[in-house]
């Protein structure tokens, strides 16, 4: 089984909420599978503003009816027991029981995850349950017994850390969230194929930059890491979410916008995902690269997400919403991006005026049936490549593919009519 199926398999169905035995479990498999280590942050640690929350467990979380039937039981579905509840027991009467039931009545027949109490700062003091929205109007007057058994105790939060090292101290690092209880797309989806690329960096010689796998609880992971070991060499961000659902790929760009990752993957979308939308910082959701792209860092961060996703946070994120070529397909544009920030340099010509192509047939002969955009540029990379701009300058500059630069750049290297002009920009 592959890494991806793995972490997915075993940690999809848990109950991964911000510090709980279940999302620490997540990231001792992810570790045991893809190295690093597992950074431990004890409840109420001060990170940033932000405080650590305590470890959460659910011992029992039944509803009966009157007729002694269930209307939700925590075993079936972890959504049932909404995150941070506090212990309830006793009988309520239905009017009563209603203000402690949450419901999606636009998705009638699903469970919707109640995540909000989990970040609200201090004591919890509210507890609920999620049930269909259907289910809730088919309920009959009567006396129903709730039976809430929730423990609260001093734990940790637990992040994973994999470092892949290059030739250079600067970081990207890319990040998802390890928590989201019983969904697939939300979060663990993202934390496999971060894994799996995390492996394939790791069989590559001579990386330029180092990687850092970041996989921790959503918002707290981010402010947990950065108040350990604040902006240290991590140069780029990349933070993806709901990436193995089946709609189109988008990107959120950095809040500078016009970085070297966000050229990057602008680069990429243009050529391979030609439909597929850019969005500005923090849109359409907002996740960890509010911290690491937010006040005091403002680390160059780009989110890689597909939206819109009609399961979001419902029970029906599961694996029958989950398509493993999308995921495959997301893997492929992080690789693509990679791939730029490893191999773009900068040239300088040893030669003047147009390049007399017809001399090199053999290696610069563009066809402009094949390669329109090249046949069209060629002139215009030529007076560009003037010692100051490097392939992705270039290649964003005109609005073509990145490889048609490169490919022409390390021909005329090749050629010996260019020079490499200093070191690459990162
Ligand atoms: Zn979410």
């Amino acid at each position: 089984m592959s890494i991806i199926d793995k972490i997915i398999n075993d940690s999809w169905r848990l109950n991964r909420v911000t510090v709980g035995k279940d999302t620490t479990a997540t990231s001792r498999l992810v570790q045991q599978l893809a190295g690093g280590d597992v950074l431990d942050f004890p409840s109420g640690t001060e990170c940033l503003t932000w405080v650590i929350p305590k470890d959460w467990e659910v011992l029992r979380g039944v509803i009966l009816a009157p007729d002694g039937s269930r209307v939700a039981d925590f075993v079936d579905n972890p959504l049932h027991v909404n995150a941070y509840s506090i212990s309830f027991e006793g009988e309520l009467e239905l009017e009563e029981l209603k203000e402690h039931l949450f419901t999606d009545p636009e998705h009638p027949d699903h469970i919707r995850y109640h995540f909000r109490w989990q970040y609200e700062f201090g004591e919890k003091t509210k507890w609920g349950f999620s049930i269909p929205h259907n289910r809730m109007l088919a309920l009959e007057p009567g006396k129903y017994r709730v039976e809430l058994v929730t423990r609260f105790s001093d734990g940790a939060m637990a992040v994973n850390d994999i470092i892949v090292p290059g030739a250079l101290k600067d970081t990207v690092f890319i990040s998802a969230h390890t928590c989201h209880p019983a969904m697939v797309n939300d979060g663990i989806a993202c934390v496999a194929v971060a894994a799996e690329l995390a492996m394939r960096l790791r069989e590559r010689d001579g990386l330029r930059y180092t990687y850092r796998f970041i996989f921790g609880p959503e918002y707290f992971a981010g402010a947990a890491f950065l108040s350990r070991f604040g902006r240290g060499d991590l140069k780029y961000g990349i933070y993806l979410d709901m990436l193995g659902n089946s709609e189109p790929l988008c990107y959120a760009a950095s809040f500078d916008s016009e970085t070297r990752i966000d050229m990057a993957f602008r680069n990429v979308f243009r050529a391979d995902h030609p439909d597929c939308r850019e969005y500005p910082y923090r849109e359409p959701w907002g996740n960890d690269e509010m911290f690491y792209d937010g006040p005091g860092f403002e680390i160059p961060t780009v989110c890689l997400n597909r939206e819109p996703y009609e399961q979001y946070h419902l029970e029906s994120d599961d694996p029958d919403h989950f398509n493993p070529a999308r995921l495959d397909e997301s893997l492929v544009v992080l690789e693509r991006v990679i791939d730029i920030m490893e191999t773009d340099i900068t040239l300088s010509l040893k030669y003047s005026g147009p390049l007399y192509l017809n001399r090199f047939a053999d290696r610069l002969y563009f066809d402009p049936d094949k390669s329109l955009d090249m046949y069209k540029s060629i002139q215009a990379i030529q007076i560009l490549m003037d010692g100051t701009r490097s392939y992705l300058d270039i290649a964003d500059e005109l609005g073509i593919d990145f490889r048609l630069v490169r490919d022409f750049g390390s021909e005329i290297m090749k050629l010996g009519l260019a020079q490499e002009a200093g070191p690459p920009k990162t």
